[in-house]
């Protein structure tokens, strides 16, 4: 799994630098986001939930039906955050998650 973080779409907001929690993601020098260490990045997709503007793509391995597959988020009114599965095939599917309930079982 790896992380891809899209220059052109980073707003410079720095939320993905502040929740990674192996401090992972840099700015570069227009404050972009980047991330360093990609080979120490444990996918836990904090900075996915963070990202306003949906610039950071997290890649799908292919020993759970990767391989070119990808995840990204979006949200709505920060009451919602929709994830956003893309699959090999390029076939998209949608989860929305009320992230004021994502915690209770
Ligand atoms: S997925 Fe987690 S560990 Fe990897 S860069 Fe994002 S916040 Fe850091
Ligand atoms: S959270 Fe998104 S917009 Fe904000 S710095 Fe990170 S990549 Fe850029």
């Amino acid at each position: 799994m790896s992380i891809q973080i899209h220059k052109n779409k980073c707003i410079s907001c720095g939320k993905c630098r502040n929740v990674c929690p192996g401090n992972l993601v840099y700015a570069d020098s227009e404050e972009k986001a980047y991330v360093k260490y990609p080979r120490d990045c444990w996918g836990c997709t904090a900075c996915l939930k963070e990202c306003p503007v949906s610039a950071i793509r997290f890649y799908l391995a292919e020993d759970i039906g990767g391989k070119g597959g990808f995840l990204y988020t979006s949200q709505d009114k920060k009451e919602y955050l929709t994830w956003h599965i893309i699959n090999k095939f390029g076939k998209e599917e949608t989860i929305k998650i009320n992230r004021k309930e994502s915690n209770k079982y």
